[in-house]
């Protein structure tokens, strides 16, 4: 079978997913990333969704060997955001045309079940906004909570589907337990999100072949594939960098196999590559999440260093966007941007809860 035939098959096998993950010949690539685009096109049409980010906590009571945020980093400022401060920036997301606002914070206690709860409910009181959380893995009477106050959707990568590495990379969490829970997530209605990091320690292109069949097991709505970037003050701060082209072509099979579902062009893939977004939509995603954490604070959310955009105004970011992605024949979507495997029905009722 030549590669015009595997990239057009219904179902790949785990061989053939790592073979077209593989692919370095600059010809074999551009036929890559082009089926991931048609496919794209077709289940996504050519809007792009824009998901504000609101980085509500930096605190977190997990080690995770490959994050800035871990416990046992002590150089960094910590912060928690007030909920006033956070709802004033959900607020102001909304006023630039942008419907989703995503809470997101390291595993912090401190943002108690009812505090929450309360940012949630008081945000869609004001806005017409969907809600993701990101706040890690958190109680089974949390995530339900939350979604009687009005959460949408909840992001929860679970890194590596390789168990072994898994408890590697994190000092206190078993894989199986995040399975569990963006099980129950989905469960209790949630839209859920999931994904890896793409060239961490170890990681093997088989163990990324895993990823994305899991992520096929899970049905996700969202699943970002993202690259490891190295964070000083981590155990792995001395590891190289993802690679920018394996992370390309984990996001265009993961088209090829998950179909209709919402793809980032990620923050960190922009960060590693001045084109990353753009290379991204190319290659199947029809996602950017961009960050409107307000200063002091968005300085101090350091998962990894020199992100793209830090230091540019929040406030610039949606036209600057627009701008780039016109200038590649796409458009930034007025929706909401809910699960692409709702029924018209289904959407209308999310859109009115
Ligand atoms: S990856 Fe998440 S849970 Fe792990 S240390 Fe970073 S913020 Fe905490």
């Amino acid at each position: 079978m030549n590669l015009h035939e595997l990239l057009h098959k219904d179902e790949l096998t785990r061989e053939e997913i790592v073979y077209l993950l593989s692919l370095k010949n600059e010809d074999d690539k551009n036929l890559l990333y082009t089926r991931a685009d048609e496919v794209r096109q077709f289940y996504c049409y050519d809007e792009v969704h824009l998901r504000g980010i609101i980085e509500i906590s930096n605190y977190c009571d997990q080690n995770c060997f490959y994050c800035g945020l871990r416990e046992a980093n002590l150089t960094l400022t910590r912060y928690r955001m007030s909920p006033e401060e956070v709802i004033a920036t959900a607020q102001m997301i909304t006023n630039l045309g942008i419907f989703t606002i995503v809470l997101q914070s390291g595993e912090d206690h401190g943002f108690d079940t009812d505090l929450i709860a309360y940012i949630i409910y008081s945000i869609k009181q004001q806005t017409n906004a969907a809600i993701t959380l990101s706040l890690g893995e958190r109680g089974f009477d949390e995530y339900r909570a939350w979604k009687i106050a009005g959460a949408d959707r909840y992001l929860l990568k679970h890194e590596t589907a390789n168990p072994k590495l898994y408890s590697l990379y994190h000092n206190k969490q078993k894989l199986s337990d995040r399975i569990e829970h963006l099980k129950f997530l989905k469960n209790i209605g949630y839209q859920i999100g999931s994904g890896n990091m793409i060239g961490l320690p170890m990681q093997t292109v088989e163990d990324i072949a895993d990823d994305i069949l899991l992520c096929k097991e899970f049905d996700l709505d969202m699943a970002a594939f993202g690259p490891f970037i190295p964070s000083p003050n981590t155990p792995y701060q001395s590891k190289n960098s993802g690679s920018v082209e394996l992370t390309l072509n984990t996001m265009a099979v993961a088209r090829l196999i998950l179909k209709n579902v919402h793809i980032p062009a990620t923050t960190a893939l922009a960060t590693l590559d001045e084109d990353g977004r753009i290379k991204g939509l190319n290659a199947g995603a029809n996602i950017i999440m961009p960050d409107f954490t307000p200063n002091p604070y968005r300085e101090q959310y350091q998962i990894y260093p020199d992100r793209k955009c830090l230091k540019d105004d929040p406030r610039k970011c949606r036209s600057c966007l627009q701008l780039q992605l016109e200038s590649i024949g796409r458009r930034v979507s007025s929706s909401r941007g809910d699960s692409l495997k709702l029924t018209p029905n289904e959407i209308i009722n999310w859109s009115f809860k």
